[in-house]
């Protein structure tokens, strides 16, 4: 599924009257502003391009604006107030830390309200990305997961992060951050955000190694002074850590990682539970069930408010038992003629564990590909979440010189991502490995929803198809012949009912999803006795705040999206409005020297383009374009000041570029004046030849410039400079 808005490429019909509005009454812009009429007999007015140029930069700004950082969300600082700012005299933001500097208060403030403040920076929108809870009470807070949003389709842009000028304002609060599990839209901010804070992670024993493995491979380094703390957590023996105010706790819960935990804060208004991401799998592969009966003693001591996920509150009845996937792989393995391909999430590790033991079964080995799968499997073995037979991997370089049924290759690629090990297989630039006719392929994962994958799987198929290869896939399980392939980590909706009733909150509050997953989750806990005055559908950034027995909604802290792109680096949204601008549209380059003096062309107009219209075959509009250059100089140069003429340039090219294509690119003007600083300079000294140098001719000046402007333009565009 595509995010973008699907009237990117829908253009207002031109305007075809030359009824112009009131701007009409500017006579500079009226000489400029008539109607025009060209040798394709089109004729728009110059309201129209216009208009079109001001559609094309908010159906820019639209794009990119749904991810604006907090300082762009909130031009005045806006927050919960408590009621006694106090400013510490230790308190000195270093500048330069995180973004929305404008929307900062200070840090360190005195809360002395006795309420509970829960706060999503993340994960209240988009179906459950950068997932991020602030709990904070008087002067204590913890941050529960800390995740990115993979979804972000932007160029360039591989992923955004919760902007957490907020934890910058109550920094001195921070406690640490728990993490409930090792997905990356649970703990992918923290290389970007912890450093900031340095505060201890807690979480339970896989979700540390998480941890450790995406600080390890994060391409940037961490700032001087900061070292990641760690701190795991026994959930098997109900170990509680203080943390200021409150106590913590992790409650196993089964999902599609291992190591999955439910974080529950003891807190002085009452306890509260963050579910993470759960399914109620009875028969997990792991054996590692969901620790329900702790939940019970739990809920027996009170629970006051529930904090629970809500992926799939539109899935009726219940998830399939990761299990009941077993049988499938293993009808595979004993039919396959020749190699087997497994595409799969790398951190489904008992997934993974199950294919390694049918494979074992069958008496082949494996070969695993792919970055992401190698180092999160090293991490499953290191801390033991994975057992694996002496000699079953093998390394992938060996898989050509050996038998055929021998060979289980798991690796990335179950979403299409370019880069990844199956589509580069399938586009046959893989090193190791070539695809043959005797080949099975099996995805075992489904698109993630919001990421646009479908897409780019449906492409990965067709190259695999036509390579002839078996393809096995969970959609189409039923056709390929075989049982399913997948099963979701998460519940359906009688899954997220028995939470609620076995923990019987006294307040619910829905978290990762959207407003409409959100919503479908609020009507279960109705179902389930919830007053509704007890339950809340929040969006990012709205405080809700609790006393022992009411909860209200108290205003709204700075929230929003800092965009990251593959380097980790940070991107202005400014410049991804750009982006997306220049991708939609392209750039025209208008370069004029002229002669200060008499107003006239010393050369002729240059011109450059990228991603608008390819100029050289479209030589008539260059001709005409140029002319009307000359024109433009001839009528206005001498009667306007420079920074006037070089606007209503651009106007001029926007509105004869629309006219000509009906495009609207970004149009950059360039107008280089030659002669009037010279004999500026030489008047002022009384003397030509400055240092001994003989005064240049306008021509020499003209020729100079002109040099300085390819080198520029080399620059800019990257050396193969097209001039048309
Ligand atoms: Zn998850």
């Amino acid at each position: 599924m595509d995010k973008q808005p699907n009237n990117m490429n829908k253009r207002k019909p031109a305007r075809l009257d030359s009824t112009q509005s009131g701007r009409q009454t500017d006579p500079a812009r009226k000489s400029l502003g008539r109607v025009m009429t060209t040798s394709t007999g089109r004729s728009v007015s110059r309201g129209a391009a216009m208009r079109a140029q001001r559609q094309a930069v908010s159906d820019a700004n639209r794009v990119a604006n749904q991810y604006l950082d907090a300082a762009a969300k909130h031009p005045a600082a806006a927050g919960d107030r408590p009621p006694r700012p106090v400013l510490s005299p230790t308190d000195s933001q270093s500048p330069g830390q995180g973004v929305g500097a404008g929307t900062r208060r200070r840090a360190n403030l005195i809360d002395d309200s006795p309420r509970l403040k829960i706060i999503g920076l993340g994960g209240m929108d988009g179906g459950g990305s950068k997932n991020m809870i602030v709990v904070e009470y008087q002067n204590d807070a913890i941050v529960i997961d800390c995740g990115n949003d993979l979804g972000v389709d932007l160029p360039g842009i591989n992923y955004g992060i919760a902007d957490t000028s907020y934890l910058d304002q109550i920094k001195n609060k921070l406690r640490g951050f728990v993490i409930t599990h090792g997905h990356l839209d649970h703990m992918g901010g923290l290389p970007h955000i912890l450093p900031k804070y340095n505060v201890p992670v807690y979480g339970g024993r896989f979700t540390i190694g998480r941890v450790e493995e995406i600080f390890e491979n994060f391409g940037l380094p961490m700032p001087d002074g900061f070292h990641l703390q760690t701190v795991i957590m026994n959930e098997t023996t109900h170990e509680r850590l203080k943390l200021g105010e409150f106590y913590i706790e992790l409650v196993r819960v089964t999902h599609s990682i291992p190591g999955s935990t439910m974080v529950v804060v003891d807190t002085p208004v009452g306890r509260l539970i963050n579910t993470g991401d759960f399914r109620l799998d009875p028969n997990p592969l792991d054996h590692e069930r969901t620790d329900l009966a702790r939940l019970e003693e739990l809920a027996k001591e009170g629970v006051h408010v529930l904090l629970s996920e809500s992926t799939t509150t539109e899935t009726i009845g219940r998830t399939l038992s990761e299990s009941q996937i077993e049988k499938s792989f293993v009808d595979i393995m004993d039919h396959a003629p020749g190699r087997i391909f497994v595409a799969i999430f790398s951190t489904n590790v008992n997934r993974v564990q199950m294919i390694v033991n049918a494979a074992v079964h069958h008496g082949k080995k494996i070969a695993l590909d792919g970055r992401s799968m190698i180092s999160t499997m090293e991490m499953a073995v290191r801390n033991g979440f994975m057992k694996i037979p002496k000699g079953t991997f093998v390394p992938i370089a060996s898989v050509p010189n050996m038998k055929d049924e021998q060979v289980v290759i798991v690796c990335t690629g179950g979403q299409g991502e370019p880069n990844s090990a199956l589509v580069r297989m399938s586009m046959g630039d893989h090193k190791h490995v070539s695809l043959k006719e005797q080949d099975t392929v099996i995805l075992s994962s489904r698109a993630i929803p919001y990421t646009g994958n479908d897409a780019l799987i449906r492409t990965m198929v067709d190259e695999l198809l036509k390579k002839g290869v078996h393809v096995h896939r969970h959609e189409t399980y039923e056709l390929d012949g075989g049982g399913p392939l997948h099963v979701s980590g998460h519940g359906g909706i009688e899954e997220y009912r028995d939470i609620i009733k076995l923990i019987k909150p006294k307040f619910f509050i829905p978290i990762y999803g959207d407003y409409t997953a959100k919503k479908y989750h609020i009507d279960i806990a109705l179902g389930e006795g919830i007053p509704r005055a007890n339950t809340a559908n929040v969006e990012n950034g709205q405080v809700i705040a609790f006393t022992r027995d009411k909860m209200e909604l108290s205003g709204e802290v700075p929230h929003g999206t800092i965009l990251v792109d593959q380097t980790g680096a940070v991107v202005s949204t400014v410049v991804v409005k750009d982006r997306v601008l220049l991708a939609e549209e392209g750039v025209v380059a208008v370069v004029l020297t002229i002669d200060k003096k008499t107003g006239a062309l010393l050369t002729s107009p240059d011109i450059i383009s990228r991603g608008f219209i390819y100029m050289k075959e479209n030589e008539e509009l260059m001709n005409a374009f140029r002319s009307e250059l000359r024109r433009a100089v001839a009528q206005r140069f001498k009667r306007v000041d420079l920074d006037r003429f070089k606007a209503e340039l651009k106007d001029y090219v926007t509105h004869f570029l629309y006219e000509q294509t009906q495009r609207s690119p970004i149009v950059i003007p360039v107008v280089n004046v030659i002669g009037g600083r010279t004999e500026k300079v030489n008047n002022d000294l009384h003397k030509p030849g400055l240092n001994g140098e003989r005064p240049k001719t306008p021509e020499e000046i003209a020729l100079e410039q002109q040099r300085r402007f390819a080198q520029m333009r080399q620059r800019l565009l990257n050396q193969d400079a097209r001039v048309d």
